[in-house]
């Protein structure tokens, strides 16, 4: 499926100039002035010997595709491959989509897979990929003061540190991946990650290996019981170290933030480690 940002349109270039400019048809463009006249025969690039013709023989017109909402018109033959993103279901992590059609969006998708320590899984049917926190992670740190790609290329399990009030998290994604790309924004801007951790906070783009990269993990009815699950392990877990005797309410967003070192690394190794499920999956 493509970008619903993503527009098609015809466009004109002059194939005896040095550098190919494409100019865009339609409404409100340029008629192709001298070009598409019989004028053309003034321009110092047609040889002067030629049959005289309504238009430029040079003058050529091809389909193009160009981003609708760029603040910048970037047109791109049809039979180039620079909009690939575009024209799949990766639109879906361009900046420029995610501004206009999810700015305050932070529910999960709901064709994702789940690790049992809290990664995302978004596998195409084309075999891409693309890997991030889920929101329980995001809740719980509330705000993330760095992080580490500690895999950005190749076929790895792909890992990373976060650090979270001072404490170093190392969290990897349990299968392999080819990995292409690592979203390099959330590196100089850690605070996406927790603002859209299923959006402008993805954090690794690759390929698929088939039966290895989704092998064990969770999604749909089966996912959001695990979820709901990990709510209420949490919330026991600050209940017994922070308010024992209390029994009632949820742990406020970032609570990691409200927590003393030793206790951020235990609740670290109870949810974000590499782990097995905590309930049947
Ligand atoms: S650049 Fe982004 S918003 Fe524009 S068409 Fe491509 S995916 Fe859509």
């Amino acid at each position: 499926m493509a970008c619903p940002f993503l527009k098609e349109g015809r466009a004109r270039y002059c194939h005896a100039a040095p550098v190919q400019k494409l100019i865009l048809d339609g409404p409100g463009a340029a008629d192709g002035g001298r070009c598409a006249s019989a004028q053309y025969a003034q321009c110092e690039l047609v040889t002067k010997n030629g049959v005289q013709q309504d238009c430029c023989p040079h003058l050529e017109e091809i389909r193009v595709q160009y981003c609708g909402v760029s603040p910048v018109m970037k047109l791109v033959p049809f039979s180039d491959s620079q909009l690939s993103s575009c024209t799949s279901n990766t639109y879906r992590y361009c900046d420029s989509y995610l501004l206009l059609a999810r700015p305050h969006a932070t529910a999960a998708p709901a064709h994702l897979l789940y690790t049992p320590n809290h990664f995302w899984l978004d596998a195409e049917e084309s075999g891409m990929c693309h890997i991030g926190i889920d929101g329980f992670l995001a809740d719980v740190a509330g705000n993330v003061d760095g992080i580490t790609f500690v895999t950005a290329h190749g076929t790895h399990c792909p890992a990373l540190a976060l650090t979270v009030h001072g404490v170093e998290w190392p969290m990897s994604f349990p299968n392999p991946l080819m990995i292409q790309k690592v979203n390099s924004r959330v590196r100089s801007d850690p605070t996406r990650l927790t603002a859209d951790p299923y959006g402008a906070g993805w954090l690794f783009e690759g390929w698929e290996l088939p039966g290895r990269t989704r092998a064990g993990l969770v999604s749909g009815p089966q996912a959001a019981a695990w979820q709901a699950e990990e709510r209420g392990r949490l919330s026991d877990e600050i209940h017994e170290t922070h308010a024992p005797g209390c029994d009632g309410g949820s742990p406020v967003r970032g609570v990691a933030q409200l927590l003393s070192r030793q206790h951020l690394v235990c609740l670290f190794q109870h949810f974000f480690s590499n782990r097995g499920w905590t309930v049947e999956a």
